[in-house]
């Protein structure tokens, strides 16, 4: 693989989050999620790290640039020298820029970017038909990994629940949400020429597959 900073974008239950750590595993290359970063730049107190503090303490969103800074800050590290995944960034136009002109200053060439696409009613059965055990917290899904007896879990017999995260109008203002969000995004790198489509409404295992084998060949 060339090194190369990777993008997976995917709406919520287009499993981007599966794929990538495939990707991470067979190449040996980092998954670097903002989440991650952000933390770990608090807990170092770098400069960036307290500036994005201040804002969340604040209750307000952590800043473009601070976002930027700490993302910057992790991918000029040894391990990144092969290529890396970005996880959760970029979620702006103006942080996409932003990575570009990272990458650039480091002599890395454009970021890759997968999106993962899958059709809505297969995202809507994905996402409303899972149950939680209240017991164990073993996950099913009542279209694609049923229980043996409805309702009820396979290990312990515990109640199987719908979280209110998992429910039908949720679900739909999550998924609006994600489009109206990552929409410009999308736009900005297929008119770049960076944006690969991925048929996202298959077996992860051959989605994966075919990934590692473009990435290979790349
Ligand atoms: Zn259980």
């Amino acid at each position: 693989m060339r090194s190369q900073a990777l993008i997976f974008l995917g709406a919520p239950g287009a499993g981007k989050g599966t794929q990538a750590r495939e990707v991470s595993k067979h190449f040996s290359i980092p998954q670097i999620s903002t989440g991650d970063m952000l933390r770990e730049a608090l807990r170092n107190q770098t400069p960036l790290g307290l500036a994005a503090k201040a804002k969340m303490d604040a209750g307000e969103l952590v800043p473009d640039e601070v976002v930027c800074g700490i993302v910057g800050e992790r991918i000029v590290q040894p391990d990144c020298e092969r290529g890396f995944i970005l996880d959760g960034f970029p979620r702006t136009l103006a942080q996409a820029e932003c990575l570009e002109s990272m990458l650039q200053a480091q002599g890395k060439g454009c970021p890759l970017v997968f999106d993962i696409k899958v059709d809505q009613d297969l995202l809507m059965k994905r996402l409303t038909g899972r149950r939680t055990c209240s017991v164990c917290g073993e996950i099913y899904n009542i279209y694609f990994n049923p229980p043996k007896v409805e309702g009820v879990c396979d290990k312990d017999g515990g109640k199987l629940v719908q979280r209110a995260d998992d429910r039908e109008e949720t679900i739909r203002q999550r998924l609006l949400a994600y489009e109206k969000q990552t929409s410009p995004l999308t736009g900005y790198y297929r008119r770049k020429g960076l944006l690969q489509e991925v048929d996202g409404n298959r077996e992860p295992a051959s989605i994966a597959n075919e990934l590692i084998d473009f990435l290979g060949k790349a």
